[in-house]
C-alpha cells in the first residue's frame, strides 16, 4: 500500500534501523519505544491482521521475533520477561494498519514505570523520536546477539 508507513519502510523509502531482513519479514527499532530494546517484526506482505497473513508468512513472523527475543534476553538490554504483543486493529489500538508484533524487555518491579510509559506514549508525536545513538547502540547489541541464535 502506498500510503503505508511500514510497506515504506520494506520499500526502504522511510529510513529504519533494522536488526533483521530476510525474504518474508523485517524487524526493526520502535522509533517511541515503550521500553529500550523495543522491537517491531512486520510482515513484507501488506496486511492488516495476521490471520490474513498467509500460514507460512505468519509463522515465520512468530519464528523470527522468537529468535529476536532470544538474543535480546543474551544481550546487554538482560531483561528478566518480555512482551510479544500484537494490536490485532484498530479496536485493539493497532495505530499502523500493517500486521506488526512488538517485543518488549520487561524488568521485576517495573510495572509502575511501564504504566507510566504507556500513558505517556499518546504525547511522543510531540516530543518526538528517542535519541537515534541509543536506538543505534540496542540495535548493535541485538543484532550481535542474534547471529549466535540459531
Ligand atoms: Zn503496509
Amino acid at each position: 500500500m502506498t500510503d503505508c508507513i511500514f510497506c515504506k519502510i520494506v520499500a526502504g523509502t522511510i529510513p529504519s534501523i533494522k536488526i533483521h531482513e530476510d525474504d518474508l519479514v523485517v524487524s526493526f527499532m520502535d522509533i517511541h519505544p515503550l521500553r529500550r530494546g523495543h522491537v517491531l517484526t512486520i510482515p513484507k506482505e501488506h496486511q492488516q491482521q495476521l490471520h490474513l497473513l498467509p500460514p507460512e508468512t505468519r509463522a515465520h513472523l512468530v519464528n523470527t521475533v522468537a529468535r529476536i527475543a532470544e538474543a535480546v534476553y543474551r544481550s546487554s538490554l538482560k531483561p528478566d520477561a518480555v512482551h510479544y504483543a500484537v494490536n490485532d486493529g484498530p479496536a485493539a489500538e493497532q495505530t499502523v494498519p500493517h500486521v506488526h508484533m512488538h517485543l518488549l524487555p520487561r524488568y521485576k518491579g517495573d510495572r509502575m514505570s511501564f504504566m507510566m510509559r504507556l500513558l505517556r506514549k499518546p504525547f511522543d508525536l510531540v516530543t518526538g523520536p528517542v535519541a537515534g545513538d541509543v536506538l543505534m547502540r540496542d540495535a548493535d547489541a541485538i543484532r550481535a546477539e542474534l547471529a549466535r541464535v540459531s
